[in-house]
């Protein structure tokens, strides 16, 4: 019988194959109460368990190719340190000794009492961390079992000639997501996760169809169904009829000749129909991205987001060395082009491990997104921002650096920024050591500092739109909040005249300008931010090829009255579809 199932979508395009089911980390344990001479046995059963999975993960650390996304090295990683965790050991023990549950049940019962106190967080990141400690738990429990990983299941089937094959599970462990590296799955179905979960934030990097947080295909689907992931529409159609499956067998070839087709483009300047040329550049999160940004065919990286050097490593920062080697990487991987390197942007979603969720709370911070994040922060720690400035001065000497302070509201936070980076100019010039001259920049992502534009523009040399959180700040959206997501509207008309007048002021003022939050890389916008007169994009390396096939259509002298009419429209999507869409077919 065909029936649908939905979830979110959150890895573009169609996969086709047949269902491989694995067992959740949620597996059913058995329980019994273990006689006290047996305890200390019980207790070493389970350590030795722990041992074999931290040596599977060790295993499967090592089979990590270069290639493989740069996420998955580091989720393996939060998988043993969790594992690794004496505190956590010494629990599931204690539940062996004191109640004299089995090795299964004392583990289950952990994971019952760590599940609740990451239920109780607030943050939707940390509490979506919960789904590591599940995966954890369950690879215990499978050695325990003697059963198999969704690798090991793989490892066992004989794939010669075989259906291509869709992974479907309760939750997939980062670990075995590895698998995917191989092309062994063509995508992938999940019960839960939401869009930050790090299922979803592999699957987003590898590009496979993917959808999450379905709350119950793995109970419905059964071993070797056939099954349609449609990752655009985040719907899954399990046992579809023959007409359907043809249908989407279209779809997946027509999307599959779109993807070959972009890739030619890698090499073609982006130019509009009347000759206006615009740049493309990169959003990066470490150096290595580097290579993909070169290969997408990007002019440059326009937004080097540091904070991920100096995330997860329990409170101990990068030290000046260790950021200027990796800011020197993502300046030599660029081979030349230009590299925005934003100063740390911690906080809100992004908090470091000194700043946990617990701990905002304990200190009252009651609303993050608004608290101490990014410049405020670094203003507020002196020594650890001035290390950062030295060390990105120390890679402008290597290729062409751009600094780039994040969230300013205040003409204060651009003028003490300016003045440490003249000390540390000072600094390096006195002690002998390389650099050049940097361009600095700020991001408008608070609409307050479009208002004052004017007066910051005369400060700096260029501005980058983050429209991630000029759109939260604007509507007071939490963009991290599943119940106010439908609010988070691109198309309101207070956010559009705010990224229209960020982009005039800055041209007229004669400032390079940027758009570096999502919007930049979504091509429904192409047209419309090219028609404001933006000619700098930055976004994912992925998102290249498709907004560069939409500037290489776009006529900006007939674009830009059109866009002045959705600016004034009451409803400007609504505008937007009737004149773009208009507009598009007399292009073509
Ligand atoms: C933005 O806010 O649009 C942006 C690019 O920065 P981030 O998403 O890192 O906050
Ligand atoms: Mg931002």
């Amino acid at each position: 019988m065909s029936f649908q199932v939905f979830g979110i979508p959150v890895s573009r395009g169609v996969a086709i194959g047949r269902a491989v089911l694995v067992a959740s980390s949620r597996i059913d344990v058995a329980h019994y109460f273990v006689p006290q001479a047996q305890v200390e046995q019980e207790v070493r059963r389970m350590l030795h368990a722990r041992d074999a999975a931290v040596s599977q993960l060790e295993s499967l650390k090592d089979d990590i190719t270069d290639d493989a996304p740069h996420e998955l090295g580091a989720l393996v990683d939060v998988h043993l340190l969790l594992l690794k965790d004496e505190d956590f050991s010494a629990a599931v023990a204690q539940w062996i000794r004191e109640r004299h549950y089995n090795a299964e049940w004392a583990l289950s019962a952990q994971l019952e009492v760590l599940a609740r106190q990451f239920d109780e967080m607030e943050d939707d990141y940390l509490r979506e961390r919960k789904a590591d400690v599940e995966q954890v738990v369950g690879r215990v429990l499978s050695v325990l079992a003697g059963e198999v990983s969704a690798a090991d299941a793989v490892a066992q089937r004989d794939f010669a000639g075989e259906d291509p094959l869709l992974l479907v599970a309760a939750d997939i462990s980062p670990a075995d997501l590895i698998q995917f590296k191989r092309s062994v799955f063509c995508g992938f179905i999940t019960d839960i996760g939401g869009k930050t979960s790090h299922t979803a934030i592999v699957a987003r990097s590898m590009d496979i169809p993917a959808v999450v947080g379905t709350r119950e295909a793995s109970r419905l689907i059964l071993q070797d169904d056939w099954v349609i992931v449609d990752g655009d529409a985040g719907a899954v159609i399990v046992n579809p009829s023959p007409i359907v499956l043809e249908e989407y067998r279209f779809r997946q070839r027509q999307s599959e000749l779109e993807r070959a087709r972009l890739a030619r483009l890698r090499f073609t300047p982006a130019v509009t129909l009347d000759g206006q040329k615009v740049e493309l550049h990169a959003n990066i999160e470490q150096p290595s991205d580097a290579a993909a940004a070169i290969d997408a065919g990007a002019v440059g990286v326009g937004l080097f987001r540091s904070e991920f050097l100096f995330m997860n490593r329990q409170g101990d920062l990068p030290s000046e060395d260790e950021q200027f080697e990796a800011y020197k990487a993502a300046v030599e991987g660029m081979k030349g082009l230009p590299v925005t390197i934003r100063t740390v942007d911690v906080g809100a979603d992004k908090p470091l491990d000194r700043l946990s969720a617990a701990e905002l709370r304990h200190e009252h911070v009651l609303n993050p997104a608004m608290g101490l994040r990014a410049i405020r922060w670094c203003l507020s720690e002196p020594t650890m921002f001035r290390q950062q400035l030295r060390a990105i001065y120390r890679a402008s000497a290597f290729g062409k650096v751009k600094l780039l302070i994040p969230m300013v509201a205040h003409l204060n936070e651009v003028r003490a920024t300016l003045e440490m980076t003249r000390r540390v100019k000072q600094q390096l010039l006195d002690a002998g050591i390389g650099h050049t001259d940097v361009q600095i920049g700020v991001m408008v992502e608070i609409p307050a500092a479009v208002v004052v534009l004017p007066l910051l523009l005369k400060h700096v040399d260029f501005i980058s739109i983050g429209t991630n959180d000029l759109i939260q700040y604007t509507l007071a959206i939490d963009r991290a909040d599943e119940a106010v997501a439908h609010l988070y509207d691109p198309w309101h008309p207070a956010v559009l005249q705010l990224l229209f007048q960020s982009i005039d002021l800055a041209r007229r003022a004669g400032k390079d300008v940027s758009v570096c939050g999502e919007m930049a890389g979504d091509p429904a916008f192409t047209d419309l931010l090219v028609g404001m007169g933006l000619r700098s994009f930055s976004m994912h390396p992925t998102q290249i090829p498709a907004v560069k096939q939409r500037l290489l259509r776009a006529d900006t002298q007939r674009l830009e009255p059109l866009v002045q009419e959705i600016l004034k429209s009451e409803d400007p999507k609504e505008a937007a579809d009737r004149l773009l869409g208009g507009y598009m077919q007399i292009a073509h």
